[in-house]
């Protein structure tokens, strides 16, 4: 139910996200690669102002 939740890692796809620092620090610069939720590497469009990355199965995050 939470962005906090994430069980996979919207960096580098694999599982126990939170663990992993380098990542961290990379979603703070950068959009999400694959879905928190079940790992799936994503569909990203980035513009000037923000970016929308669509899951097949989760749909749309934007930021
Ligand atoms: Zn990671
Ligand atoms: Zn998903």
């Amino acid at each position: 139910m939470s962005d906090l939740m994430q069980t996979f890692c919207t960096q580098c796809g694999e599982e126990s996200a939170g663990l992993h620092a380098d990542c961290a620090m990379q979603a703070v610069l950068s959009p999400p690669r694959y879905c928190g939720d079940c790992g799936r590497r994503m569909k990203v469009q980035v513009t000037p102002l923000h970016w929308v990355a669509v899951c097949s199965v989760h749909g749309e995050i934007t930021g």
